[in-house]
């Protein structure tokens, strides 16, 4: 199979990462990449990146294969998410019938996010990083929101940004992750619970940031995002999704300092639910797809 596909497959890309958590009995936390790799007799090697703008690079000669990831930028979960999205590439059913028949793959964070083949192993990287049944454990340990995301990016050693997406995608409370660039809209996750808002619609990229917003106040000074300023307040989720009815939430927001992003966090108690019936994620594979989520940084 090496017929490149029209639009990521998550779910799938999702399976095979589980599929290597299970095989190595894996079931904390924090994982690994470096170790996964050398377990399925990969080697891995950090090196600054020649071209600007590479992450990674799988390398096959043989039966052997090799990952080098870039270290010119000096983070970490940049680096392991860099390292476990070339695991993806090699354990993502097709890939390398694909991508490695001139023996070499070269991935660049950013550039290529409208492949399906690098969407997916960005899902592959997100879901053997942030495994789903720890992550959902973790995610009941701590606060609703910006604290509880903080914490779990430190303990999965992700970056917020990705930390912030899976978190949206296995909370049972209702929580949207907004990313913002100025005073436009970059993208927006949704949990399951804040999906169930009357009327909302949906917050599509290039929106302008609603007015009289904190995320509008907070941007209009760049400083704030330089250098990595934090703020929260009352804010209602009528502003950003028109909904029907006005819903009171809480709206944090943070900084990423050189990035020039702000992630806006939104939790709305009345309609934080105990039990999620299903998981709908599979449902917004095409919208998620269309914001090109950039999970390392
Ligand atoms: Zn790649």
């Amino acid at each position: 199979m090496s017929d490149k596909p029209k639009l990521a497959r998550r779910t799938y890309a999702e399976n095979a990462a589980r599929a290597v958590l299970r095989e190595m009995q894996i079931t904390g936390l924090y994982v690994d990449p470096v170790e996964i790799a050398q377990r399925k007799g990969i080697v891995v090697q950090g090196k600054p990146a020649e071209v600007d703008g590479v992450s990674g690079i799988l390398v096959k000669a043989g039966d052997n294969f090799g990952i080098m990831y870039a270290t010119n930028i000096p983070s970490e979960g940049f680096q392991r998410f860099s390292i476990a999205h070339e695991i993806g590439h090699y354990c993502i059913g097709g890939h390398v019938d694909a991508l490695l028949s001139a023996g070499m793959h070269v991935s660049r964070a950013g550039f290529n996010s409208n492949n399906p083949f690098e969407q997916e192993a960005d899902f592959f990287a997100a879901a053997l990083l942030m495994p789903e049944a720890a992550f959902r454990r973790a995610i009941d340990d701590h606060p609703v929101g910006l604290v509880g995301i903080e914490t779990l990016h430190k303990e999965c050693g992700t970056s917020l940004t990705a930390c912030g997406i899976r978190y949206a995608g296995l909370t049972r409370n209702a929580v949207a992750v907004i990313s913002t660039v100025g005073q436009s809209v970059d993208w927006c996750f949704m949990s399951g619970a804040l999906k169930a808002a009357e009327g909302l619609k949906w917050l599509w990229k290039g929106a302008p940031v609603p007015g009289g917003t904190l995320t509008e106040a907070f941007n209009a000074n760049p400083d704030n995002v330089r250098t990595g300023c934090n703020d929260a307040g009352v804010g209602n989720l009528r502003d950003w999704f028109d909904t029907r009815r006005s819903y009171s939430c809480t709206e944090e927001v943070v900084g990423l300092g050189q990035y020039g992003r702000t992630l806006t966090i939104l939790t709305c108690n009345a309609l934080n639910i105990d039990d999620m019936e299903a998981d709908e994620e599979d449902d917004d594979d095409a919208l998620v797809e269309s914001w090109m989520p950039r999970f390392r940084r």
